[in-house]
């Protein structure tokens, strides 16, 4: 075998470069994708390379198509910062190359997954003796959570859903918030639960679903129900109002699952654990890894309070899969996948750097720059700040409130000028018919001075705006 050492030390000084660099560099792209495509086309290799020069060629390729993801000033989508702990912990999963299927191919594996998913637990605050499966985000952690729900809803009412199916089963009545999240929705299609036979429920101006409106969607039927609630808003940040949603859902014997892809880690900091109060109380989780615990891409958690009704809707007993005995785990039946990369090392790697303390410092930093951020903006002339900004999100509006379309103009207008000038990364979003600028503090990276320079760089793309507009 050849040594892998001078590729593999190469590797490791391009990105170190690269994270060096990140700090200082434009929080955009050079190239979109449109420039993009140029940059990699190139017709099917016939003879191969020395794996040195793939390398070399992969990263000069890449460069100008990266998105600055992992700097301190880049707020779009809610995306975690890829924390060089995980990173690096990344790096030996890789290296290792262990396929995680079955305890007995991969035991440390395994036993990182088992051990890491205890502390998540606890760190969030969800009740002991949780199951946890390791997916690729919080689109798959719902998939898990809701399908759990969905086997154990119809086992209820005498009905084997992963034997036979949905044909013919008792209806499932699926009861969301009007914002839930579209990934979400998509859950919901591939379990046969359908993206648009939902029951919606109102919603507040912070998208928290009504409780009144839930007892009316309960009431007004019958048979197995799910309800799918809500921790940290899209846009908005905010949480459903778990104390009194979750025991109207019981009620109705509904089961309760929770999309809390990053707002579920306001329960990891004391400061605002509140926010997010009761949400132990649910029967499944959602969350993300990529997110707020910065794990390198992709990791997301599917947690269950029934570890059986997790493990019901998602094992298999393929002859040739060892049995498992008491006591023993395999990660795949709690999981849709068989082979899978093993993202119990990296998870375990961030939760012993960070520790409790070093999660709850992050999460309550990071929603002390957003509200940094906004209470800097509202002091703005023709500056808006959309929602009450309580956990890391802050939704902008620029241009005049009694002209709707100047200010969605003039709102984009803002966001584009914003993210040429490459001080600082923000997004455009749709919230309520109205364009925003949606400014998503998430990284472990950010600290207050890059509030204030973010700050300033968004009052400078307005004055820039509205100077050319006037
Ligand atoms: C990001 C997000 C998702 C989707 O998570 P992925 O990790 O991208 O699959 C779902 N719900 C909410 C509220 C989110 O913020």
């Amino acid at each position: 075998m050849e040594d892998p050492g001078p590729l593999f030390a190469r590797a490791a000084a391009l990105a170190t470069e690269f994270r060096r660099d990140i700090a200082t560099a434009k929080q955009r792209p050079t190239h979109n994708y449109a420039a993009a495509v140029p940059d990699w086309e190139g017709p099917t290799p016939e003879a191969g390379q020395p794996a040195e020069a793939v390398l070399e060629e992969l990263v000069a390729r890449a460069a100008p198509g990266l998105h600055a993801m992992t700097g301190p000033r880049f707020f779009g989508w809610v995306i975690g910062g890829s924390h060089p702990a995980g990173v690096a912990a990344d790096w030996m999963t890789s290296a290792w190359g262990q396929n995680v299927g079955n305890h007995q191919a991969a035991p440390a594996a395994s036993a990182a997954e088992l051990v890491s998913g205890q502390w998540l637990v606890d760190i969030l605050g969800l009740p002991a003796g949780s199951s946890v499966g390791f997916v690729t985000g919080a689109t798959m952690a719902n998939l898990v959570g809701l399908a759990a729900g969905r086997s154990e809803v119809l086992r209820r009412v005498g009905w084997d859903v992963e034997a036979d199916g949905l044909f013919g089963a008792p209806p499932i009545r699926m009861v969301v918030g009007e914002d839930v999240h579209v990934s979400a929705l998509s859950a919901l299609q591939f379990l046969g639960l359908g993206h648009s036979r939902v029951i919606k429920v109102a919603t507040d101006g912070e998208g928290r679903m009504i409780p009144d409106g839930l007892v009316a969607a309960l009431e007004g039927g019958e048979g197995p129900a799910i309800v799918m609630l809500q921790a940290g808003q899209i846009n908005t940040g905010a949480c459903d109002p778990f104390p009194e949603l979750i025991p109207i859902a019981r009620a109705h014997g509904a089961w309760v699952h929770v999309d809390g892809a990053f707002g579920l880690w306001a329960k990891a900091a004391p400061g605002r654990a509140a926010l997010a109060a009761g949400v132990e109380d649910a029967d499944s989780w959602a969350t993300d890894g990529h997110k707020w615990l910065q794990s390198p891409y992709d990791t997301g958690f599917a947690i269950v309070r029934d570890p059986e009704a997790h493990r019901r809707a998602m094992a298999f007993g393929a002859s040739y899969l060892p049995a498992v005995a008491a006591g023993e785990r395999d990660p795949t039946h709690y999981v849709p996948e068989l082979s899978r990369r093993a993202r119990g090392f990296a998870t375990w790697a961030l939760l012993r750097h960070f520790g409790r303390a070093g999660i709850a410092e992050m999460v309550e930093r990071n929603c002390r720059v957003a509200g940094q951020i906004a209470a800097a903006l509202r002091e703005e002339p023709g500056i808006a700040v959309v929602n009450a900004v309580a956990l890391n999100q802050v939704i902008l509006r620029f241009g005049p409130e009694r002209n709707a379309e100047e200010a969605d103009r003039l709102t984009l207008a803002t966001v584009s000028r914003l993210q040429s000038d490459g001080i600082a990364f923000a997004g455009a979003s749709q919230w309520r018919g109205q364009w925003l600028m949606r400014v998503s503090v998430s990284s472990y990276a950010t600290t207050e001075a890059d509030g204030r320079m973010t700050a300033g760089a968004i009052r400078a793309a307005w004055r820039t705006v509205r100077g050319s507009n006037t």
